[in-house]
């Protein structure tokens, strides 16, 4: 089988020729269908964060196939059935975290294409009680970019409180950002779209962003502040600076929830504004696997709609060049079939 393999943090990626894999008693193997590539896959192949992944390994967490073999202790998915790998590929389902709806807290889990092999490749191993069904009918080109972009940003747009009588910022309308958009316009917000790019702010129009800003010749804070400042900022763009200005575009009381994670990626607080302002400032990591069967659910019954571009594997680092580039339509997505 083919998988796309990270050697070294400054090389680029070697697509290589690798034995099937065989499943433990509690792994199931994937036949890949689809596999989107995250702006983490990126941070991952560069070793961009401070907990880094060990070389060689195969990145992707945005993975949809079928069962094509399962080990003797999975129960929960059958061969046959079509599953999605999230970037939590396990955690310890025991530990208070994982007791209380936060397994994407729990210290011991491990991450699917960067603590262990992920969905860049032909045929992928996975847990068995951390794969998510598939519902029928859906397009595992669509479900890909669900699989992550989707599941992190419902969940992130959940936290920022957004609901009818809100106004809510999304800086960034890339991959997450795009699906941002939409699930804060599910939940009833007035939504403010800000990117850098003329595409990405086209989209934006287009997905029904009630406000569109140009953060290269606006001022983002600046014109938040002129509509009365939103109660909420989800940043899902790749700069410190994006921060700083969302963090601004606030009003009194507002939530900034953090989810981008550049490299030495820094907000300075204010604690004086913070104090008086009522401000709160939280980090969102991914989503649960019932976030992500709620996602699957909204986008099976229409509600979302998934921009996205195909591309073969054996391109990956063309394809990174230009997510990098910024000059992807929302999300890239490797057709694996
Ligand atoms: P992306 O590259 O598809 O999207 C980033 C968008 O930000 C692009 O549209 C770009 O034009 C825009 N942008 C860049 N600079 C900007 C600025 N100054 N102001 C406004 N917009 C700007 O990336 P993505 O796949 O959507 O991922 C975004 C980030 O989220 C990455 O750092 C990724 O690692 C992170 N991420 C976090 C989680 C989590 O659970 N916290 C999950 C997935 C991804
Ligand atoms: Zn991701
Ligand atoms: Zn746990």
């Amino acid at each position: 089988m083919k998988a796309a393999v990270v050697r070294g943090f400054a090389d680029k990626l070697v697509i290589e020729d690798r034995p099937l894999p065989q499943p433990a008693d509690h792994q199931v193997r994937v036949r890949m269908e689809a596999s989107g590539l995250c702006h983490t896959d990126v941070h991952a192949a560069r070793g961009d964060w401070p907990v880094k992944p060990s070389p060689p390994f195969v990145p992707g967490h945005e993975g949809i196939g079928i069962v094509e073999a399962a080990g003797s202790g999975v129960e929960h998915v059958r061969v046959g059935d079509r599953v999605a790998i999230a970037w939590l590929g396990e955690a310890c389902g025991h530990c208070d975290y994982c007791l209380t709806g936060w397994e994407t807290l729990c210290p011991a889990q491990q991450n699917s294409g960067y603590s262990v092999d992920g969905s860049h490749t032909e045929y992928a191993l996975a847990h068995g009680d951390y794969v998510v069904p598939v519902p029928e009918g859906l397009d595992p080109l669509d479900a890909a970019p669900l699989t992550c972009a989707g599941v992190t940003t419902y969940k992130a747009v959940k936290l920022s409180g957004a609901r009818p009588g809100t106004r809510v910022l999304i800086s960034g309308i890339g991959g997450l950002g795009h699906l941002a958009l939409q699930y804060a316009r599910i939940f009833g917000a007035e939504t403010i779209a800000v990117d850098i790019t003329d595409d990405k702010l086209a989209l934006a129009r287009e997905l029904g962003a009630d406000h569109v800003i140009d953060a290269r010749t606006e001022d983002v804070a600046a014109r938040v502040q002129q509509l009365g400042g939103a109660h909420a900022a989800v940043s899902l763009a790749v700069s410190n600076a994006s921060f700083r200005s969302a963090y601004a575009a606030l009003r009194r009381g507002g939530t900034l929830v953090l989810v981008a994670l550049p490299a030495d990626g820094k907000l300075d607080l204010p604690v004086f504004e913070t104090v008086l302002g009522g401000i709160t400032v939280l980090g969102s990591i991914v989503g649960t696997r019932q976030d992500l069967a709620e996602v699957f659910r909204l986008h099976q019954l229409g509600r979302t709609r998934v921009i996205r571009e195909e591309r073969r594997l054996e391109d990956i680092n063309t394809a990174i060049d230009d997510l990098l580039a910024g000059t992807v339509t929302a999300r890239l997505v490797f057709d694996l079939r």
